[in-house]
């Protein structure tokens, strides 16, 4: 759909007016992908403030190029930022904006050797486009997520005594390729017992045993985009510490959701979930931030977290995703990804990973 990533180059040449920029240089292949439609793992785009766009990438896409990107002038080059660099200075776009986040000093160094260009920092200005989804991209956003929930439903009822966390993980992104996922949007984590304290624990060989508590970290990519959801169950009957933790946590997610509203401060939806478990004694048991944004890549603008600035807006997904993590003993983490949503008073946001299984106030045991 050309005219979807011709309206997004506009909105970038917006930023390099206001920047003072002939041109930008855009070197990370996600901003490329989202500004052209062309995943390659080696392109570049030159979009000058005021003329055409250029599009560079090797042999092993030019066919892809030509297709997906039949609006664009095409460079087929395995040197492309070089190569752009160079017809830049040949077009007179001599201050050129590139993307210092990604570029290293070698390759930086390479570009400045070429000519007289006047580089300057981009910023962030791409990655700031993404935040706010179209609803193409909520869409399919929205099939990762029910591909996740999805297998999830599947594989539950099948954990048991004996299974280990690395088969575990096998299994639901087994099952998520099955339905229909790219591949897994992340290592699936798996953390049982003890291993639950820590929250990006690999899974390892560990047998579940009876009065575990297992935490399931999965995601579906679906053509391009990534979902992020964890449910925490108990094999077998649950203690009471384990009952009150889960109850816990979940209600600084729905806290956290509660507060994820159309122009809520970002500060503010950590707030919501964080104070409850400080207010339970746990502050220093939950260890990162409450959220955090998701689309092209698993983690993206806008971080939730303590003393973010920066406001929600309409059609951005963040995940809400507390965790409580009690070392040598367990934890419980509980993360849904959803869409922040427009209307008055204050809509709720759209729930995108949806589960039949683990969902609700209980502890769900297997
Ligand atoms: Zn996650
Ligand atoms: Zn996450």
């Amino acid at each position: 759909m050309p005219g979807i990533h011709a309206a997004r180059r506009d909105r970038l040449r917006a930023v390099l007016a206001a920047a003072d920029a002939d041109a930008a240089l855009i070197t990370t292949l996600v901003n490329v992908r989202y500004l052209t439609g062309l995943a390659s793992s080696n392109a570049a785009l030159l979009v000058a403030a005021d003329g055409s766009p250029v599009l560079a990438t090797d042999s092993r896409y030019a066919l892809t190029a030509q297709r997906e990107c039949p609006d664009l002038e095409l460079v087929t080059t395995r040197t492309v930022e070089t190569e752009l660099a160079g017809l830049a200075g040949r077009r007179g776009l001599r201050r050129l904006a590139f993307e210092a986040h990604e570029m290293t000093v070698e390759r930086r160094d390479a570009l400045a050797a070429d000519g007289d260009l006047a580089l300057q920092p981009l910023g962030r200005a791409a990655e700031d486009l993404r935040m706010i989804k179209d609803e193409g991209e909520l869409a399919l956003l929205a099939q990762a997520c029910a591909i996740t929930g999805h297998a999830f439903d599947v594989v539950a009822p099948q954990i048991r005594t004996g299974m280990t966390e690395r088969e575990l993980a096998v299994l639901i992104e087994r099952a998520m390729i099955d339905l229909g996922a790219e591949k897994p949007a992340f290592d699936t984590i798996v953390a049982s017992g003890p291993n639950g304290a820590i929250p990006h624990h690999t899974p390892t060989d560990r047998g579940f045993e009876p009065g575990d508590m297992i935490t399931v970290d999965c995601g579906a990519r679906y053509r391009g985009y990534h979902a992020d959801m964890t449910r925490t169950v108990v094999l077998g009957a649950p203690a009471a510490w384990q009952r009150d933790l889960y109850a816990l946590v979940f209600a600084a997610q729905q806290a956290g959701i509660g507060a994820a509203g159309p122009d809520a401060a970002i500060a503010d939806v950590d707030a919501a979930a964080r104070d409850l478990i400080r207010e339970a004694g746990h502050e220093e048991h939950f260890t990162h931030g409450l959220g955090h944004g998701v689309g092209l890549e698993i983690h993206e603008a806008p971080m939730v977290a303590p003393a973010r600035p920066g406001r929600l807006a309409y059609r951005v997904p963040i995940t809400v995703e507390p965790g409580v993590y009690l070392p040598g003993r367990g934890g419980v983490r509980i993360e849904d990804t959803l869409v922040v949503r427009s209307g008055a008073p204050a809509a709720a946001p759209d729930m995108l990973t949806t589960t039949t299984s683990a969902t609700g106030r209980e502890l769900l045991v297997l």
